[in-house]
């Protein structure tokens, strides 16, 4: 899933805030750069906004911790997500 508008790949994060503030039910997204623009607010306001909305338990937010999917067998050393 990428950015309708310039393309950018979105993260989960990005796709929920954008339901979050723009359309709970839409079916294409905005980066968070997008979106700031869009809002005419600086994309660190975006940020907090995602960081907001995951301290308060929203459940479209990856939650810390508890982002693990399942089978615990063996140790292939899975990659954090990079920046
Ligand atoms: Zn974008």
């Amino acid at each position: 899933m990428s950015c309708y508008r310039c393309g950018a790949l979105l993260t989960p994060d990005e796709i929920a805030v954008h339901r979050k503030l723009v359309n709970r039910g839409a079916t294409r997204h905005l980066c968070k750069r997008c979106l700031a623009a869009a809002f005419a607010v600086p994309v660190s306001m975006i940020e907090e906004r995602i960081e907001y909305f995951r301290r308060s338990g929203c459940m479209l937010f990856a939650q810390p911790g508890k982002g693990e999917q399942g089978e615990n067998t063996g140790n292939h050393g899975r990659r954090p997500a990079e920046g």
